[in-house]
């Protein structure tokens, strides 16, 4: 399986010499499988260079998951450029029960007076499943999910392929119950033994005695998760807007300072915008 992050920022999109190394652009996560399956998670604004990248490839076939449905979550949709491309076929996964009409809230952003090109104009066949079940067969990957703990809902999944575990848990607030999220037992058994779990990791200790219940977690949260689901690797996800490069390494170094004392061992990093992993 291969993972590309083509936004790692959280809540809007930056740009400036501050934020060079982690990147400006808000989430969206591409994922591989052997047999040529092209996920899409979310439709931040990485979403426009991933679609350039598609286009350079020649490729024309893509599945597409939503965690939510949030600004930065969805703006980049109308600027991925394969839309308007009548050969381009999308299957948009989604799941009712939980998400509602994934159809009608993506599109929502390219709706008046939001964007001035109608979605009408979308010549890419799309094609909208809804999920029953709680889990995702697509191509080689297995795909489960969980509810989040965020306002107006949000997904998290895990994507399993050949015994290689992903786990993709961004706007969670750990910390926080929420009446149709779930707990925290339930996040560290969805965790348990991945390879590479990415989290959100928004906010300092200090910073959440403001944000608490705005539906993400303070990075230290995420690593106790890690810890005790027992992972490979841990990504620090979803950076607040006002974290500069030289912020994120110094979260990075208390994490791992943290993971010493506790004389565990966990990889922890913080994602960066273009990295990629293969796990296999
Ligand atoms: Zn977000
Ligand atoms: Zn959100």
């Amino acid at each position: 399986m291969l993972i590309r992050c083509w936004g790692a920022r959280g809540s809007i999109p930056v740009s400036g010499k501050s934020f060079d190394r982690f990147g400006g652009d808000s989430p969206c996560m591409e994922i591989r499988d052997d047999e040529g399956t092209c996920l899409i998670i979310d439709c931040g604004t990485g979403m426009r260079r991933l679609g350039a990248r598609l286009l350079d490839e020649g490729r024309e076939e893509y599945a597409l998951l939503m965690t939510h449905f949030h600004w930065d979550h969805v703006i980049g949709f109308p600027f991925f450029k394969p839309l308007y491309k009548p050969s381009t076929r999308i299957t948009l996964y989604g799941w009712p029960n939980v998400q509602g009409n994934v159809q009608e809230k993506l599109f929502h952003v390219m709706a008046p007076p939001h964007f001035p090109v109608p979605a009408r104009d979308i010549s890419a066949q799309i094609t909208f499943v809804p999920c029953k079940a709680s889990f995702l067969d697509l191509g080689a990957l297995h795909i489960e999910t969980i509810a989040l703990n965020h306002p107006n809902h949000g997904l998290g999944f895990r994507i399993t392929e050949k015994g290689k575990t992903f786990v993709f848990l961004t706007d969670n607030e750990l910390a926080t119950s929420y009446p149709e999220g779930s707990s925290y037992h339930e996040f560290v058994d969805f965790c348990a033994g991945a390879d590479l779990l990415v989290h959100d990791g928004e906010y300092s200790a200090k910073e959440y005695a403001l944000t608490k219940a705005w539906g993400h977690s303070r990075y230290l949260d995420a690593v106790q998760l890690a810890l005790d689901a027992k992972v490979a690797r841990l990504g620090l996800f979803h950076h607040n807007q006002d974290r500069t490069d030289d912020a994120i390494d110094a979260i990075v170094r208390e994490c791992r300072a943290v993971v010493g004392e506790q004389k565990k061992t966990l990889d922890c990093f913080a994602v960066a915008q273009d990295m990629e992993w293969i796990l296999a």
